[in-house]
């Protein structure tokens, strides 16, 4: 077995949950549309790949082309609930619609579950807490879905969201047993090892790992007009890429590459719709990133390394709550 394969295909525990996940883990929200245009045929392929190379983790939500996401798995993995590991979140459902309230997330519990034709997910997630109230989703949405978890809806529960201080705040403040961090462990960015995975490893968090392509900074296509990054930020991965192919590398793969490595992320989800990028980031894992590429790498991030786009006024006002 090659060492890509096997690191791929022996499935990790999800902090102290019984939940296994492969090292890298399939990101739903392009099937959503949010990056491009969607080629129906190219998904069902890519899904396809990704199972038959060890990728049966998957990650999709309401939120990721009001619904299309999750109806797009449900119709792509049909007949192969037995072989995946579902993960859908709920609270989100636009770009600035949320409603934490418990009777919503037990409707939109429901309603996932029909669009990815099952009885149960493995992993249920509070979406983008940071846009929700301290007060509310500790007091109401957590109990919530820790009563879901209890009636065998979700094996388990968690949270995603950019600030690291809202994600800590509730690790210690909570019984949850996953985090979903994005945008801050990737080629550009190293705020998780110091910011949140202490913490997690203390109390036996799952820490999942998202956007390992900076949100397609670090891909040829170059990131979506929403982007929040500074300007500086989307002008270094463009030198990246242009480094990466005057070297004859992939700049994808070099990013993967550097993601999976770290040992204390459970697994990467990186947002796939084409075969060749599945095969590509698979790849990645059995490749080795050359010294000297990696210094030239350091070389364009270092000026502009853990530069976020976090909005000090919405964690006060996640505070306030
Ligand atoms: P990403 O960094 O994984 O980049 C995705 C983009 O890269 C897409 O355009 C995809 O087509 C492209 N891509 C993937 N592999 C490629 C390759 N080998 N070559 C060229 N292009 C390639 O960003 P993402 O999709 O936002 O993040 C991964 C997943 O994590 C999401 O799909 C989602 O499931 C999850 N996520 C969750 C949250 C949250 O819960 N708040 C936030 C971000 C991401």
């Amino acid at each position: 077995m090659s060492t890509f394969t096997s690191l791929l295909q022996a499935p990790r525990r999800l902090g102290r949950t019984e939940v296994r996940v492969s090292a890298l883990g399939f990101g739903g929200a392009p099937l959503g549309g949010l990056y491009e245009p969607l080629e129906m045929d190219a998904a069902g392929r890519a899904v396809a790949l990704a199972l038959e190379l060890g990728i049966h983790f998957f990650d999709t939500s309401p939120y990721y082309g009001d619904g299309l996401s999750e109806t797009r798995l449900g119709e792509l993995l049909a007949g192969r609930r037995p072989q995946v590991v579902l993960q859908t979140k709920c609270g989100r459902y636009g770009r600035d619609e949320f409603d934490f309230s418990a009777a919503r997330l037990r409707a939109s519990c429901e309603l996932s579950l029909r669009r990815l034709r099952t009885d149960y997910v493995d992993v249920l997630l509070a979406h983008d807490i940071e846009f929700g109230r301290q007060e509310q989703i500790l007091g109401e949405t957590l109990p919530a879905l820790i009563r879901l978890r209890e009636e065998g809806k979700a094996r388990a529960i968690g949270v995603s969201g950019y600030p690291l201080e809202v994600l800590s705040e509730v690790i210690e403040s909570s019984e949850i047993d996953v985090v979903l961090s994005y945008c801050h462990f990737n080629l550009m960015i190293s705020q998780l090892d110091a910011q949140l995975l202490p913490l997690a490893r203390e109390r036996q968090i799952g820490l999942l790992n998202a956007s390992p392509l900076h949100m397609g900074v670090l891909t040829r296509l170059g990131p979506p007009a929403w982007h929040p990054a500074p300007p500086a930020v989307l002008a270094a991965g463009q030198r990246l890429l242009e480094l990466a192919e005057s070297r004859g590398f992939d700049l994808p793969m070099l990013a993967l590459r550097h993601c999976l490595d770290h040992e204390g992320i459970a697994s990467t989800l990186v947002g796939m719709t084409r075969p060749e990028q599945v095969a590509a980031n698979v790849a990645a894992a059995g490749m080795a990133i050359p010294p000297e590429i990696r210094a030239e790498i350091d070389a364009i991030v270092d000026p502009v390394r853990n530069l976020t786009w976090e909005p000090e006024d919405q964690v006060a006002r996640w505070r306030q709550g």
